[in-house]
């Protein structure tokens, strides 16, 4: 349903919404022009630490402002159309402006994750601007996460695999996203330098079956013997919270504790700590 859409709430996509915006054209337009006129916003979705249910950082995910369109369908537009690199700028710009305003309000501040499209990597000055950025603002570098996905090893791997170390000197740390879509191969773990992995919520969809129990547990304790973190997406209900637990993944994100926030509304649950109970017992 296309309800709350307005300033101060989140957005739902449905999939009758995005049927009647299926049309590149228009996306690239509405694009062009929000990068003109502001119209883009960041939401920010917690992760939660499993043993403690604290919150342990943020995961920015892109918005049209009040226009109900996914990313999932306007990033690949904007891949598409050139525009990723701008929007990606853009993005970069935004977290760290809101970082310090959250740390300018006296907040322990958290780390915030972006994710970075292969096609960012065709920016030369990507590393050169996040590091401006980052030392204009005196903010420790620690606080940006940037998520990728294995598809950064798909066209120019060994250019891209040297911005990875070079990103992470800089002190920023790294998460493969979406593992177990796509190829997923453990061998990239031992040669990628990422910090963590994110379990793809496709994974866990298939969660009652117990063999998918033991290859989740078997992921889980590779990544372990590689010194990697794990996080769990799109972690719905308790059951698979509990489950998770026992298998000893390190974090969660997902709609059992919460949405994307707008940042104001994200600010509120800094210091939360979610219980993982039954859903009413961790809605904010
Ligand atoms: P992602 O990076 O894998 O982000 C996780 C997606 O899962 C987000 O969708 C999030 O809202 C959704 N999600 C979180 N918890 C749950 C849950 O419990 N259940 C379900 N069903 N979904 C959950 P979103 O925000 O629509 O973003 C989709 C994708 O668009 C992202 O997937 C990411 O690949 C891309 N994206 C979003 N923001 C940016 C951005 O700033 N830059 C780039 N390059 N890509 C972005
Ligand atoms: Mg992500
Ligand atoms: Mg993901
Ligand atoms: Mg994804």
């Amino acid at each position: 349903k296309a309800k709350e859409t307005g300033k101060n709430k989140y957005l739902f996509f449905s999939e009758e919404m995005q049927a009647s915006f299926n049309k590149k054209v228009e996306i690239d337009n509405l694009l062009r022009k929000a990068l003109k006129s502001e119209g883009f916003v960041l939401n920010y979705q917690p992760i939660i630490d499993g043993n403690t249910g604290k919150v342990i950082s943020f995961e920015a995910l892109l918005r049209l402002k009040d226009i109900p369109i996914s990313p999932a369908i306007f990033i690949p537009v904007a891949e598409e159309r050139g525009l990723i690199i701008p929007l990606g700028r853009w993005v970069i710009k935004e977290v760290i402006r809101q970082l310090k305003e959250w740390r300018d309000k006296g907040l322990e501040l958290k780390p915030v994750a972006i994710n970075l499209s292969p096609k960012q990597f065709y920016d030369d000055n990507l590393l050169q601007y996040l590091e401006k950025k980052i030392t204009e603002n005196n903010l420790d570098p620690s606080l940006i996460e940037i998520e990728i996905t294995e598809n950064v090893l798909v066209e120019n791997k060994d250019e891209n695999i040297k911005v990875l170390h070079k990103l992470k000197k800089l002190g920023v740390s790294i998460a493969l996203d979406d593992f177990g879509t796509g190829y997923s191969s453990l061998n990239y773990l031992t040669f990628m330098p990422i910090n963590k992995i994110k379990l793809d919520k496709s994974l866990k969809d298939k969660f009652i079956e117990q063999q998918n129990i033991q290859i989740i547990g078997s992921i889980i304790s590779i990544a372990h013997s590689l010194n990697l973190k794990v996080v769990a997406e799109g972690v719905e209900n308790s059951e698979e919270y509990q489950e998770l637990k026992k298998l000893s993944c390190d974090y969660m994100q997902g709609y059992l504790f919460s949405k994307p926030l707008i940042a104001e509304e994200a600010e509120k649950i800094f210091s939360r700590v979610f219980t993982g109970g039954k859903r009413s017992d961790v809605s904010i």
